[in-house]
């Protein structure tokens, strides 16, 4: 890999910050890297899923050197994901490039987000690059179950792959997705297993994003609801704990661990977002859930000077918008936006 990523960038000129029409400052990247993906979660993806063809995707230079323009304009943290981030051919060379950038210092953290099911075979490269945190999702703990939920996932593989990132030194964090009428009754064990094992668990709201086979609203567990059954068995206490992402934490006082909460169905937090969304063709998403986007890839490849694409980053944050407004319900079955989170990575 060339080094053309690794703070070509970095002018103290250009390091004026990236601040939208609301004054939030946007210090959060996330990166999808590919759309593909080796499972096909029902509440992600259609079965029969067309990808973009690999002739549209940035290169791993390309994708380096955006987030080198991001890091120069202050964005302190980045995440990457996907469609899976493990299954891009050659991914350790992108989180070793923007890895450098935490070595000296213009990055705090290089994080990611995967199903887990190439974790054996990457966790040592990730913390040898840097990475210290991760994301792993993970809705059930019953493998017959996961294969229904994933259809293609391996139960097994993911466990092997959280064991790996454990022994590589990195910390997880499990991300669960409550779908109603499939895992709701498993929360509780998903809390103990998490929590025993020194895991923070997340629970996410369902969000209407792509059109998938099954019916959203058959889907969709308002997080107000499992709260409220979890404190029949828990003693949930609010948390001040805070990533400076929309979850809200409470301890579990029975387990001394953390738990959180993404509820953007039924709590609108977009008043503390600090985010933007890069896509793995070069689209930066101001929101997750509006479709305007700047198209980046144009600036990058019309471009090699230093002042063209900071420019070009600065107008997309200029219309960053105040929030989303996703909806479900049986009136409106078009999902709120037509892109599945695969696209822009959750
Ligand atoms: N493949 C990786 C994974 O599953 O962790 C990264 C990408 S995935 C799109 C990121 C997160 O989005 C996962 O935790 C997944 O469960 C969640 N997700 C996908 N579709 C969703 C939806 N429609 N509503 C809520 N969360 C969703
Ligand atoms: Fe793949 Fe992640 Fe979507 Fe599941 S949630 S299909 S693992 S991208």
């Amino acid at each position: 890999m060339s080094d053309e990523g690794s703070g070509r960038y970095a002018s103290p000129a250009l390091d004026k910050g990236l601040v939208d029409p609301f004054g939030r400052a946007v210090t959060y990247l996330r990166v999808s890297v590919t759309d593909r993906c080796d499972f096909r979660c029902t509440y992600c993806m259609a079965e029969d899923m067309t990808f973009l063809p690999k002739s549209d995707l940035l290169t791993l230079d390309e994708l380096s050197r955006l987030c080198s323009v991001f890091i120069a304009k202050g964005v302190r943290k980045i995440r990457l994901t996907g469609g899976e981030p493990l299954v891009r051919k050659n991914i350790v060379q992108l989180v070793r490039a923007v890895g450098q950038h935490i070595e000296r210092g213009a990055l705090d953290e290089l994080t990611l987000t995967t199903n887990g099911s190439q974790l054996a075979r990457y966790a040592d490269d990730l913390y040898a690059c840097g990475v210290r945190r991760i994301n792993v999702s993970l809705d059930t703990l019953d493998p017959v179950k996961f294969r229904a939920i994933t259809r293609w996932g391996d139960f097994s593989k993911v466990m092997a792959g959280i064991d790996a990132a454990q022994s590589a030194g990195l910390k997880i964090k499990l991300n669960t997705v409550a779908v109603k009428g499939f895992n709701e009754s498993e929360i509780p064990q998903m809390i103990r297993f998490a929590h025993g094992r020194g895991m923070d668990l997340t629970l996410i709201e369902t969000m209407p994003m792509g059109e998938i086979e099954a019916d959203r609203t058959d889907q969709f567990l308002p997080l107000s609801k499992l709260r409220a059954d979890l404190q029949r068995q828990f003693t949930l206490t609010d948390s001040p704990y805070a990533t400076g992402g929309p979850a809200r934490y409470v301890t579990v006082e029975e387990t001394g661990g953390r738990l959180g909460f993404i509820t953007p169905m039924t709590h609108n937090f977009c008043e503390s977002c600090n985010r933007v969304r890069l896509t793995c063709t070069g689209t930066l998403y101001m929101c997750l859930g509006q479709n305007d986007a700047a198209d980046l890839r144009t600036a990058l490849r019309a471009s090699h000077d230093d002042h063209y694409l900071p420019q070009v980053v600065d107008e997309a944050i200029s219309r960053k918008p105040k929030g989303h407004d996703f909806v479900i319900n049986r009136l409106t079955r078009k999902p709120a936006v037509s892109r599945h989170m695969s696209v822009t990575g959750g």
